[in-house]
């Protein structure tokens, strides 16, 4: 079974954005943008494809780490919902032009 993960938040003209990745297969991303409905790309999965190229096939979220125990990771590995609430609160949000 697919289930698809959040790895970043974007904001954009539109509003706030989400690049979600298949837990099967972190190379397959989706975007919630109005572009990537219309052509299956965008901007933001391009961002985050080049992200997991220079750090050698992973994603590295970017936290708040003053502000993140490793308890409060644990908590947030435990699904997509508890993920995405986590990436909501601590990570940075993106802004690309
Ligand atoms: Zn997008």
């Amino acid at each position: 079974m697919t289930s698809w993960y959040p790895l970043q938040f974007f904001l954009s003209t539109e509003g706030v954005c989400e690049v979600e990745a298949d837990s099967n297969n972190y190379q397959n991303l989706r975007c919630t943008c109005k572009s990537f409905r219309a052509t299956k790309r965008c901007k933001h999965t391009r961002f985050i494809s080049k992200k997991i190229d220079d750090n050698d096939g992973k994603f590295a979220i970017a936290v708040n780490a003053d502000d993140v125990s490793d308890q409060d990771i644990e908590v947030a590995m435990t699904s997509a919902e508890t993920l995405r609430d986590f990436l909501l609160h601590k990570s940075k949000i993106e802004f690309i032009k």
